[in-house]
């Protein structure tokens, strides 16, 4: 069974336990950064993405998490954790793990639609998944290794490259578990 780690610093840590659990691996909340070790992917959840770099910054977990990508090892950043994936967030001087080449809108949607559901098409796993959008960012922009994964109103909502995974909306909050499972078979591989 493969070790599934969920950054445990601030947001929706624990649905995101119970989505991996229920995709057939371990799933292990990572509050330090030595845990990296024991783990084979890591999820970066949904929450504030500004408030999640603060406490990334006090438990001094930055390197430690751009090594653990650049060792070749999967990361799925799911809202928040798509932010903090990007390398350039539109009107913001700098990025934060820098890992993914693209560019993303924070709170893309406007303040009416905070938060709401919508149908996605997601591209090799799902023809239909309700995708869940809490102030969620888009990705406006992607570079030439990102393959995109789902639109949603011509934005790009999911992506992929290489062995890091992102989505905008958050795949925990429901019982459909597709995304989470395909994220741990990017993982056994
Ligand atoms: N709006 C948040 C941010 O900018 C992301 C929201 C979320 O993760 N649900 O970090």
């Amino acid at each position: 069974m493969v070790k599934i780690g969920v950054l445990g610093l601030q947001g929706a840590v624990r649905e995101h336990i119970r989505s991996v659990e229920a995709s057939g691996a371990e799933g292990i909340i990572i509050k330090y950064k030595e845990q990296l070790a024991d783990i084979d992917g890591l999820i970066i959840p949904g929450g504030e993405s500004t408030t999640m770099r603060r406490l990334i910054d006090k438990y001094d977990f930055l390197d430690a998490l751009m090594d653990f990508g650049q060792q070749g090892k999967p990361i799925f950043g799911t809202c928040a954790g798509l932010i903090l994936l990007a390398n350039n967030i539109a009107g913001q001087a700098d990025a934060h793990l820098a890992l993914m080449d693209m560019k993303v809108e924070r709170n893309a949607f406007g303040r009416q639609r905070e938060s709401f559901e919508a149908e996605v098409e997601l591209e090799g796993i799902a023809d239909s998944f309700e995708a869940v959008f809490i102030r969620a960012p888009y990705i406006m922009e992607v570079g030439p290794e990102v393959e995109v994964l789902a639109t949603y109103q011509d934005k790009i909502v999911a992506a992929r490259q290489g062995h890091y995974l992102c989505s905008a909306f958050h795949p925990e909050l429901t019982d459909d578990h597709r995304l989470t499972e395909y994220f741990v078979k990017m993982v056994e591989k």
